[in-house]
């Protein structure tokens, strides 16, 4: 039995929102590295919009291929309430109809959205490890700039090189250590090696987003270490050589 599960587990609390489709327009697009394009949009449609925890994600559709409609997960990165305003951040990788979209997207653009359908707000934990991979930067940069300063935050980041590297503001203590992995984003070794050895305080919550095959390595690795299973969330944001396809570790 390790230290931390004699604590008690980690509440979630489970927040359900309006679920509305809202046609938004793009007023901003920049390049925040070379690989990432961050899209602000705007609209009358923001308002009553709602995301409660930071790895939230929206629905984006994109054209339709007849019936079938298309559609990919993003994470609101940052919600301005009064300006109505939401940004997105589109890690580019080799073809997709999301990156197709963000690579030409052009301000007066239109972006369909829904979403959040809900939020799940991870209350209790106070020291954190968050490890992700490019898709999962906006939420690990929406965390750092959103987590109260009394928490101890650790990140480890896997980008494929230092021209990937982004840096975050936080009131808390916050460590980011950043991992140059190469092209081969689907790999887990490089992160594996990363995490191999490191001393974790008692109580420590891990989040874990990235491909699923490299989520999957690292939550084993966690749990063969005796980390206990309520304290971590991992998801599969994208699967290697599938389109549209994620996966929920829960
Ligand atoms: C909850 C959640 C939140 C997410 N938030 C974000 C976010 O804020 N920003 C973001 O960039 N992504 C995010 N993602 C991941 C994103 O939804 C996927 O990467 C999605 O597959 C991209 O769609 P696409 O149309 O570009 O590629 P798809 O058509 O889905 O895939 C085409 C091919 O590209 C591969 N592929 C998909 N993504 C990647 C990648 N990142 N690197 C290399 N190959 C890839 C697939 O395996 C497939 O072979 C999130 C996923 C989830 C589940």
């Amino acid at each position: 039995m390790t230290a931390t599960e004699t604590l008690p587990t980690p509440t979630i609390e489970r927040i359900r929102h309006e679920l509305r489709r809202r046609a938004l327009t793009v007023i901003a697009r920049e390049n925040i590295t070379p690989n990432m394009i961050r899209i602000t949009l705007q609209g009358e449609d923001m308002d009553s919009f709602v995301s409660g925890a930071f790895d939230d994600h929206v629905k984006c559709f994109f054209a339709e291929e007849g019936e079938e409609k298309v559609m990919r997960d993003y994470t609101p990165r940052r919600h301005d309430a009064e300006a109505g305003t939401l940004v997105l951040d589109f890690a580019v990788h080799a073809a997709g109809p999301a990156t197709e979209w963000a690579v030409n997207a052009r301000e007066g653009d239109v972006l369909q959205i829904g979403g959040p359908r809900g939020s799940r707000r991870i209350l209790g934990p106070r020291k954190w490890l968050l490890i992700g991979d490019e898709t999962a930067l906006p939420a690990m940069g929406r965390f750092a700039e959103e987590v109260p300063a009394d928490h101890a935050v650790a990140m480890i980041a896997a980008v494929r090189d230092a021209s990937e590297e982004q840096v975050f503001d936080s009131a808390a203590k916050l460590t980011l250590r950043w991992v140059h992995r190469g092209t081969e984003a689907a790999d887990p070794a490089p992160l594996l090696a990363a995490v191999e050895g490191l001393e974790l305080d008692e109580g420590t919550f891990i989040w874990i987003a990235a491909e699923a095959g490299v989520t999957q390595a690292l939550r084993a690795h966690f749990t063969d270490n005796g980390h206990p299973l309520v304290w971590t969330k991992c998801a599969g944001y994208w699967v290697a050589g599938e389109a549209d396809k994620t996966v929920s570790f829960d």
